[in-house]
C-alpha cells in the first residue's frame, strides 16, 4: 500500500531549501550494505524478477513479488538507498536479523519520488567469514512524489509583448522582453521574465492597515518601480493563467538573453518549494505548487528583490517580503479568502493536532550551550486524517529518534532555515486518535532572546546591539524558552500540563516553569568524566502555553506562602453581583501561592526586596480578578545589561541591570523610572494575563501586553497613589499619540518592524493598550469594566483570546455595543484629531455650558476630560464621552466659566485642533 506525504507547503515556500536530515549513520556491516547495493542495482535495471533471488527462506513469495513490482520499474535512471535506522528483528537471535527503515530516491529523469520502506533482514549462514543477508519482508510506508530537477529550457523562448501577469494586488508589466520556462510533463512550472526597459511593477494591497505599513516602508501607498528581471513559480496547470498566451510569440531563445535567464533562474529556484535531499541527492528538486498558488521574485531597482506570494495554505494568503533586509513588508487575507468568513489568522484552526502533555528529561551543558533531550509528548489528532505531523524544534538541534507506541519508529523530515520536524507516521492517524511520541534530540542552542514576549527595552537594529559575553560583567545566564523551541513542541503553542527533568552540572542552578517536585534537585554524583550534577523535577500541573528554563548561579532568597482570599465569596461582598461567566469547579481556586524568590549572588538584597513587592502584587491582583491561575510562582532576578524580564508560567525572570551599565533606556516606551517595581508588576501580572488566558495569534497579542501594563498601572496606584498612575497613563498616552501612525495595535510584532526599532512595538501594543483599557473602563465605568476583565479571564482560563473575545465580554458587562470603539483603538491606528468650541448654554433651569467637538479624522469614540476654569480661578474636571462625529454636550456650571480645555489630564491620545 502506497501513501502520499503531503509537505505543508507553507513549509517550504519562504525560506526555501529543506532538507532531509538523519542524526545516525548506521555502522558499515558490508553484508547489508551490500544488499542494499544489489537492489540499487535492480532497480536501475528496472527488472524486479531478480529481486526473489534476494529472498530468506522465511519470505512470503507472494507478497514479495507484489513489493518487488512496486519498488523496481522501468525508466528509473538512478536509485539511492540509505538506511535510517535499525532495530533487532523478532524471533532472531542479537544479530542474526534486523528491521531497517530505509529512504529511496528513484529517479526516472528530471522526476523523482522518495520513498519509505520497512526491510526485514535476516542473515544467512556462509562458508566463508563474509556477512551474507537476505530479504524476509518488505513493506513500503510512504512516499513522497512529484518531485523535479528543475532547468530552464534551452530550446524554447517566448518573445513577450505588453506582457502583464496579474495576481491579487500586484502587476507586473513587461511592455517588451523574453520569457523561459522549466517545464514537467504537465506544462511549465516556473518562468524567468527578461525584460528590457520599461517593466515595471506596483504592488497595492487592499486593506488599508497594508496601505499604511507600505506607506513606511515606500513611501507611498503602494510600491511601483521599474524592475529587472523576475523569477515566478506556479502550478504547471496555471500557465496560461498568469502568462497570457495572446501576450506571448514563440521565439528562437538568444543565447545570451539564455545565459542571462539562467543566471537568475540558479539563484531563485532553490529560495521555495525546494527540497535538499541530503544524502540521497545534493541536487535541487522541486515540488510544483499547488493550483492557484503564486510566487514571484522581482528584482526592482528600488528596493532589490522583493518576494510576493500567494499561498492558499496561509491564513493570510498574501505577502510581500523584503528579501535583502528580511522583513516582512505586507501579509494579510486575501479579498476570497475574507469573503469565505476567514477574517483572521486562526493558527488553531489549521492546527492539526493538540498536545495535552509533555514529559522532558533535558541534561544541559551550559558552557557548551549545549543540551541531550528526550522528550515524551502525549497528542491527541484534531484533523480528520493525517498520515505526517509538524513539530516544531530549533533548527541546530538534531533529532537522534522518534519513537511512538502506536506506530513505531517513525521517520522525520528536516527542513533547514526553519524550526520544524516532519515527522512521518507510516500510516493514517484520524481524528480523535492519540499518540505518544518520544523524540530523542541534541545538540548546540543558544538561548534567544524571547523578544515577543518580553518588555526588555530592544534597541533600534541600527544602534549598538547589547549582547552577552565577552564585554557583560555580570553573572551569565541561559534563558529557554518560547521562540527558542529547545524541546519539540506543536505548532499551534496549545496549552498542556508538563513534567521537566532537568539536569545541569553542580555549579549551576536551574529555574523553570513548575513546581519544583519534593526532594528536587538531587545530586547526581560524577562518573566516567562526567562531572556531578543536580537533577531537578518540576511539575506544571496547571496547563501552561510553553515551557521555560533559566540556568545561571542563584541563591535562594526566600519562600513564603501567600494566602489568597477566596474569590467568588470576595466577589459577592464587594457587592458587585458579579458571577464570572464560568466560575472556576469548586475547589479549584489556589487559596495558597508559595512565593519563591531566586537570584544571583551579588542581587540578593534586591531579590529580597522584589519578594515584598512580588508578595503584594500577586495578592492585588487575585483580588482583582478573583483568581490566581498558578500555584507557584518563583521570582528569578539575573544580572543584565537592560532592565526588563520575561514571564512563563510559573516564573518571572526580572533582569537586574548592573551599576556599571552605561546604556540609557530611559527613553523607551517600558521605562517608568519613578516606579521601580514595574517591571516586577508587568511580569507578574503576565500569569494572568498571556500565560493563563493566552493570545490566539499575533494580531491579539495586546490583550498580553495592554493588561499586563494596565494592571502595573493599577498596581502602581494601588500601591503609590494617584499621582503616579496618572502620571504613569499620561506617559502611555504620549507614546500612544506619538507613535500612533506606525499601525494599529492588531498589527502585533509587525509594529516597529519594517522600521527596525522595537520601541514602536512597546509604545503601541503594551502603552496604547493600557490607555484603551484605561478608556474603555472611563466609558463603560469601573463595575461593568471590572466584571468584564473577570468575565473574559473566567471565560479563557487557560485559553486562548481573540480582540473579538475582549470586546463580547466587555459588552456582555455594560450591555452596550463597542464595535465602534474596538475598531477604532484596537483595528484602526492613528489617534482621533478634534476640534471643539464653547458657549453659554440657553434655557434649563441650571446654568450651563454647551461644548461641541467635532471630530476631523477618523470616526472614533472616546472618553475626554473636559476642565472648566471659572472666573475666580477655580477650576473643575469632568468627563464626556464622544461618539458621534460631532458630539454636543450641555455641561452644569457653578459659576462663571472663562476658559475650557480637552484633555488636561492626557489620559486620551487626542490631537486638538485649534478652536
Ligand atoms: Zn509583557
Amino acid at each position: 500500500m502506497r501513501r502520499h506525504l503531503v509537505l505543508p507547503l507553507a513549509l517550504i515556500l519562504a525560506l526555501g531549501q529543506a532538507a532531509v536530515t538523519f542524526a545516525q549513520q548506521p555502522p558499515p556491516v558490508d553484508g547489508i550494505l551490500r544488499l542494499l547495493l544489489r537492489l540499487e542495482q535492480l532497480m536501475q535495471a528496472g527488472d524486479p524478477a531478480p529481486y526473489m533471488d534476494l529472498l530468506s527462506v522465511v519470505a512470503d513469495r507472494r507478497f514479495a513479488e507484489e513489493a518487488s513490482r512496486a519498488l523496481i520499474g522501468p525508466g528509473i535512471t538512478r536509485a539511492v538507498i540509505r538506511e535510517r535506522d535499525r532495530a533487532p528483528l523478532d524471533g532472531t537471535l542479537p544479530g542474526d536479523g534486523y528491521r531497517l527503515m530505509v529512504e529511496i530516491l528513484a529517479e526516472r529523469g528530471s522526476r523523482a519520488r522518495i520513498e519509505t520502506w520497512r526491510f526485514d533482514i535476516r542473515r544467512v549462514p556462509t562458508e566463508t567469514s563474509e556477512d551474507e543477508w537476505r530479504m524476509a519482508g518488505q513493506q513500503s510506508l510512504s512516499s513522497v512524489d512529484g518531485l523535479y530537477r528543475l532547468a530552464l529550457n534551452p530550446s524554447k523562448a517566448y518573445r513577450a509583448r505588453n506582457l502583464v501577469v496579474r495576481s491579487e494586488d500586484l502587476e507586473i508589466r513587461l511592455p517588451d522582453g523574453f520569457v523561459f520556462t522549466a517545464d514537467t510533463p504537465d506544462g511549465p512550472t516556473a518562468a524567468v521574465l527578461v525584460a528590457n526597459d520599461g517593466a515595471t511593477m506596483s504592488f497595492r494591497p487592499a486593506p488599508e492597515t497594508e496601505r499604511e505599513q507600505v506607506r513606511i516602508y515606500a513611501g507611498s501607498d503602494s510600491i511601483e518601480t521599474r524592475i529587472g528581471d523576475a523569477f515566478l513559480r506556479f502550478s504547471p496547470s496555471d500557465f496560461q493563467a498568469w502568462l497570457p498566451a495572446d501576450a506571448l510569440v514563440e521565439a528562437a531563445a538568444d543565447p545570451a538573453l539564455f545565459r542571462r535567464a539562467e543566471t537568475v533562474f540558479r539563484e531563485e529556484v532553490g529560495r521555495s518549494f525546494s527540497i535538499d535531499l541530503a544524502d540521497l541527492s545534493r541536487e535541487t528538486w522541486s515540488l510544483p505548487p499547488t493550483a492557484g498558488d503564486f510566487l514571484a521574485e522581482i528584482r526592482t531597482r528600488r528596493f532589490q528583490t522583493l518576494t510576493y506570494s500567494k499561498s492558499a495554505n496561509d491564513p493570510e494568503d498574501i505577502s510581500v517580503f523584503d528579501r535583502r533586509r528580511r522583513r516582512n513588508i505586507s501579509v494579510y487575507p486575501s479579498a476570497a479568502r475574507l469573503a469565505a468568513g476567514v477574517s483572521r489568522f486562526e493558527e488553531d484552526a489549521q492546527a492539526a493536532f493538540d498536545v495535552s502533555h509533555y514529559d522532558l528529561d533535558v541534561a544541559f551543558d551550559p558552557a557548551r550551550q549545549w543540551l541531550d533531550g528526550r522528550a515524551l509528548l502525549r497528542l491527541k489528532v484534531r484533523a480528520g486524517a493525517i498520515n505526517n505531523l509538524t513539530l516544531r524544534l530549533a533548527e541546530n538541534l538534531t533529532v537522534r529518534s522518534i519513537y511512538s507506541n502506536e506506530f513505531g519508529r517513525l521517520l522525520s523530515l528536516r527542513i533547514r532555515g526553519q524550526n520544524n520536524v516532519i515527522v512521518n507516521l507510516n500510516g493514517f492517524a484520524t481524528r480523535g486518535t492519540e499518540i505518544t511520541l518520544d523524540v530523542a534530540y541534541s545538540g548546540r542552542l543558544e538561548p534567544a532572546e524571547p523578544d515577543r514576549e518580553s518588555a526588555a527595552p530592544q534597541f533600534p537594529s541600527d544602534q549598538p546591539q547589547v549582547v552577552d559575553g565577552q564585554s557583560f560583567p555580570g553573572e551569565s545566564s541561559l534563558l529557554y524558552s518560547t521562540r527558542t523551541y529547545w524541546y519539540p513542541q506543536g505548532t499551534s503553542g496549545d496549552y498542556a500540563t508538563a513534567v521537566m527533568h532537568l539536569s545541569v552540572p553542580e555549579m549551576y542552578q536551574i529555574v523553570a516553569s513548575g513546581e519544583l517536585a519534593a526532594g528536587s534537585p538531587v545530586v547526581v554524583p560524577g562518573h566516567d568524566r562526567q562531572p556531578s550534577g543536580r537533577r531537578y523535577t518540576f511539575e506544571a500541573g496547571q496547563p501552561v502555553r510553553y515551557l521555560a528554563c533559566l540556568i545561571s548561579r542563584f541563591v535562594r532568597v526566600s519562600s513564603r506562602t501567600l494566602s489568597l482570599v477566596e474569590p467568588l465569596a470576595g466577589l459577592a461582598s464587594a457587592g458587585s453581583g458579579a458571577m464570572p461567566a464560568e466560575p472556576l469547579p469548586a475547589g479549584s481556586f489556589n487559596s495558597q501561592l508559595e512565593l519563591i524568590v531566586e537570584s544571583n549572588p551579588r542581587q540578593t538584597a534586591r531579590a529580597r526586596q522584589a519578594a515584598e513587592v512580588a508578595a503584594s502584587v500577586v495578592t492585588y491582583y487575585t483580588s482583582i480578578v478573583g483568581d490566581s491561575p498558578y500555584p507557584d510562582l518563583t521570582l528569578a532576578l539575573i544580572e543584565k545589561d537592560l532592565p526588563g524580564g520575561h514571564s512563563p508560567a510559573y516564573l518571572a525572570v526580572l533582569y537586574q541591570p548592573l551599576p556599571t551599565a552605561t546604556t540609557n533606556w530611559s527613553s523607551d516606551p517600558a521605562a517608568f523610572v519613578s516606579f521601580p517595581e514595574y517591571f516586577i508588576a508587568h511580569e507578574t501580572a503576565h500569569q494572568w494575563w498571556g500565560q493563563a488566558v493566552g493570545w490566539r495569534t499575533y494580531h491579539d497579542q495586546w490583550v498580553s501586553e495592554g493588561f499586563s501594563q494596565y494592571f502595573a498601572a493599577l498596581y502602581a496606584r494601588e500601591r503609590r497613589g494617584d499621582e503616579l498612575f496618572g502620571a504613569m497613563l499620561r506617559r502611555m498616552a504620549k507614546w500612544a499619540r506619538e507613535q500612533g501612525q506606525a499601525g494599529p495595535v492588531s498589527l502585533g510584532y509587525r509594529l516597529g518592524h519594517i522600521q527596525g526599532d522595537s520601541r514602536i512595538f512597546r509604545a503601541i501594543v503594551y502603552n496604547k493598550s493600557a490607555v484603551v483599557l484605561h478608556m474603555l473602563r472611563r466609558l463603560i465605568g469601573d463595575d461593568a469594566f471590572f466584571r468584564g476583565v473577570r468575565r473574559l479571564y473566567f471565560g479563557a482560563r487557560f485559553d486562548k483570546v481573540g480582540t473579538d473575545d475582549v470586546r463580547a465580554a466587555f459588552e456582555k458587562e455594560s450591555g452596550r455595543d463597542l464595535k465602534r470603539f474596538f475598531d477604532a483603538w484596537i483595528h484602526g491606528s492613528g489617534t482621533p484629531a478634534v476640534a471643539f468650541s464653547w458657549a453659554p448654554a440657553a434655557g434649563g433651569a441650571e446654568r450651563a455650558v454647551a461644548l461641541r467637538v467635532e471630530q476631523r479624522g477618523k470616526d472614533s469614540e472616546f472618553p475626554v476630560t473636559v476642565t472648566l476654569r471659572y472666573a475666580d480661578g477655580s477650576t473643575e474636571d469632568m468627563q464626556v464621552a464622544v461618539a458621534e462625529r460631532t458630539a454636543e454636550f450641555r455641561l452644569p456650571i457653578r459659576g462663571q466659566v472663562k476658559e475650557i480645555t480637552l484633555n488636561r489630564d492626557g489620559f486620551t491620545p487626542l490631537e486638538i485642533a485649534g478652536r
